[in-house]
């Protein structure tokens, strides 16, 4: 029997760099005897756990990399007992979609630090890196999966209430969202059945549909711009609605400029605008001509400075026109 009362795994971190983690608190570090909780099963064999990597450090929370005995790696996370009993609990309400929108959790590790304070960890399997990407930079597909993950955690009865980027994790084109230690229940039974994946061609939604009733959902689905309202986002910076001047918002984004390239000139808002939709219909110009978005990508510099050549010039003649009082306003 143990001298902390746990028994039946053995977390061995003796590959560690020694640096400040923390699971050093732990009673017998570097071999530590934990055991699973009565509450919730545990789903692999008692065995020792080899601990080769810290994946994440802060204040609160530690996330280890460990190998089993037939090598199957697993992450475990270390942080306040009573976070890790929360989303043991969370986990275990979403059985069913593990694996699946979250991942594989095979439970909870129960031991304790020097001081004879409880210490926890979660158990769960390794998929993937979180996203290091905003999710309005995503594909549309992309989004829709993340989207429809987050449903089936609505549907599962939670509330996630810290989803964000850093709580995603992806895998190839897969996705699974993590970190429920703040989730909640969802307490009316999640109404939301329009499924993103199979709407991929929608512009917009109909904010009354019943299918679309949970504000939740609705607001990610907004802020991931999963529907554009007939509107095209240039630069990052502003929306111009969609035309057939303009190319798609697939092509904008990946045909990304500098505007405002000559030093000398202050280019005001309205004026930015300008030049980079005429960047933009220069681009559908070309494609509808028979240029491929390759040939644009490689050629994007010259035709940016073509543009700003061309918006110049015809500046150049509106400011001696201006000069002798033939025109008012300078920034049309
Ligand atoms: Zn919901």
């Amino acid at each position: 029997m143990s001298s902390t009362g746990f028994t039946g795994f053995t977390l061995q971190f003796r590959d560690l760099p020694s640096v400040r983690h923390i699971a050093r608190r732990l009673h017998n570090y570097p071999d530590v005897d934990m055991g699973p909780g009565r509450k919730y099963k545990f789903h692999l064999r008692r065995q020792r756990i080899r601990i080769s990597e810290i994946l994440y450090s802060g204040k609160r929370t530690t996330v280890y990399l460990g190998r089993c005995k037939n090598e199957t790696e697993v992450v475990l996370k270390f942080t306040d007992t009573e976070d890790i009993l929360e989303e043991a609990g969370a986990y275990d309400v979403m059985a069913a979609i593990q694996g699946k929108a979250v991942p594989r959790v095979y439970g909870a590790l129960h031991g304790k630090d020097r001081r004879g304070g409880n210490m926890s960890c979660l158990v769960m399997e390794r998929f993937g890196m979180p996203l290091e990407r905003e999710f309005s930079t995503l594909t549309k597909r992309d989004k829709a999966k993340i989207l429809d993950n987050l449903v089936a955690v609505h549907h599962a009865g939670l509330r996630h209430l810290d989803f964000a980027e850093r709580n995603v994790l992806v895998e190839g084109d897969e996705y699974r969202i993590v970190d429920f230690g703040q989730a909640e229940e969802h307490r009316t039974p999640c109404k939301w059945t329009y499924s993103f994946l199979e709407h991929l061609d929608d512009d917009d939604v109909n904010d009354d549909a019943p299918c679309v009733d949970c504000e939740a959902i609705k607001s990610w689905a907004e802020q991931m711009r999963f529907w554009d309202h007939g509107n095209l986002r240039l630069a990052c910076a502003f929306f111009v609605p969609k035309s057939d001047k303009l190319p798609t918002q697939s092509v904008i984004d990946s045909m990304k400029t500098v505007i405002g390239l000559d030093q000398d000139t202050i280019y005001y808002p309205e004026q930015t605008r300008q030049i980079t939709v005429r960047y933009f219909e220069e681009i559908r110009r070309r494609m509808t001509a028979g240029q491929s978005l390759q040939e644009l990508q490689e050629q994007r510099e010259w035709i940016t400075y073509l543009v700003h050549k061309q918006w110049h010039d015809e500046r150049y003649v509106l400011c001696i026109l201006h000069r002798f009082g033939l025109v008012t306003d300078l920034f049309v």
